[in-house]
């Protein structure tokens, strides 16, 4: 199992960026001790900046599928999890540790 991660929530990119992944889903949202459930939708289209890369990262663009709840959904939306990462539009993301600690989810 993997916890489920909360917004805002700050990723990385392996050449210095950075970026933060906030919630985009209407309300009702699941809250976890006050902050909302983050779906796997939230971490694409995620602005990057500071890459070094000639060509830097500037978005994320994918959300690979172990960063992704198979049963725990919020309006029908898999939600996403703590060991979420994926692709850039020019390399990858992974989500900056820690994390909330409170609810788990396969
Ligand atoms: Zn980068």
């Amino acid at each position: 199992m993997a916890k489920v991660i909360t917004g805002p929530a700050p990723i990385q990119c392996p050449h210095n960026g950075t970026g933060i992944i906030v919630s985009r889903q209407p309300p009702p949202l699941l809250t976890i001790a006050g902050m909302p459930a983050l779906v796997a939708l939230d971490a694409i289209g995620v602005t990057i900046s500071g890459c070094t890369l000639p060509k830097p990262c500037t978005k994320t663009v994918t959300v690979l599928p172990a960063g992704i709840a198979i049963k725990l959904q919020v309006q029908g939306k898999p939600v996403l999890l703590a060991n979420a990462s994926g692709a850039t539009d020019n390399g990858s993301w992974s989500v900056v540790p820690p994390v909330q600690t409170k609810l788990d989810a396969i």
